[in-house]
């Protein structure tokens, strides 16, 4: 029986599984991380195109029926929680993964803090949430995850799978994004937490303008966003990434100050 609470709705459909690889761009020199193996339909598909396959597989009774399927695979098969395992630890790889929907956004976190060696990641995630990651400037989908994740990478939307290819079938449907990693990050940042911090305050109130929604940051906020050539009377939605790391390092000397006064 599936386990609900582990996020376990399987794909089976073998024209849909080689999509996803297809979307993954995987080479026979590259290290595969595929997190929620389940019942190894995609694994072995990754394991015939890849160097090697790290699966990691939470759920022991599965863990165990896999382990026995996959003898003589280049499969490296570990029982544990993706959300802990040591990422930076690898030589460089791509994640591959159909996510349980539980774990969407944190995994996604978790691998961007731990990215050191992290080429990509082609993830089957809730259409809705592949709609944010991919969301640009002046749309209802832009917002802090947009900024979080096109900050470290592109993020593509490759096409949506029918809730109805899942068994068991799903409430919602999903959809597969591939994210190259960048290097370095999409814009440079005196201060990279002053920066999420501005664009959390931001979106947390988006329909306010920024001079509303940033007050409690800097009381000088109004003169910080003209300073930044920015009209105070815009709202957090129709900033671009540049403008946002624009408006934190005009803010980021005063921040400091500001920051050891108080
Ligand atoms: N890859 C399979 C497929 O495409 O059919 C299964 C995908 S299913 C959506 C998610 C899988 O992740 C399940 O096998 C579930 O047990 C496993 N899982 C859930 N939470 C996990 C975690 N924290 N770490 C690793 N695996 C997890």
């Amino acid at each position: 029986m599936p386990k609900k609470y582990l996020g376990q709705n399987f794909l089976f459909d073998p024209s849909i599984l080689h999509r996803i690889v297809e979307a993954a761009d995987i080479t026979h020199n590259d290290t595969v991380v595929e997190i929620g193996p389940g019942i190894g339909t995609l694994t072995k598909i990754l394991a015939g195109v890849a160097k090697k396959v790290i699966a990691i597989e939470l759920d022991y009774e599965l863990y165990a029926k896999l382990k026995e399927e996959i003898k003589g695979f280049n499969i490296e098969l570990i029982h544990g929680d993706a959300l802990k395992y040591p990422y930076e630890k690898l030589e460089p790889f791509k994640v591959v993964a159909n996510i349980p929907y539980y774990i969407t956004t944190p995994i996604i976190f978790r691998l961007i803090e731990t990215r050191k060696n992290l080429k990509s990641m082609t993830l089957t995630i809730q259409k809705e949430v592949a709609q944010r990651i991919v969301g640009k400037p002046n749309t209802k989908d832009y917002g802090v995850l947009s900024i979080a994740v096109q900050y470290y990478g592109e993020p593509k939307l490759k096409f949506i799978i029918p809730k109805g290819a899942f068994r068991p079938v799903p409430k919602v449907d999903s959809a597969v994004i591939h994210i190259e990693i960048f290097d370095k990050p999409r814009v440079i940042v005196a201060d990279e937490k002053l920066f999420f911090r501005i664009v959390k305050t931001a979106f947390s109130q988006r329909r306010k303008t920024l001079s509303n929604s940033l007050s409690s940051i800097s009381k000088d906020i109004k003169k910080i966003l003209i300073n930044a050539e920015i009209d105070p009377n815009r709202r957090a939605e129709t900033l671009s990434i540049e403008e946002f790391a624009r408006l934190a390092d005009n803010l980021s000397p005063s921040f400091k100050l500001d920051y050891k006064a108080g």
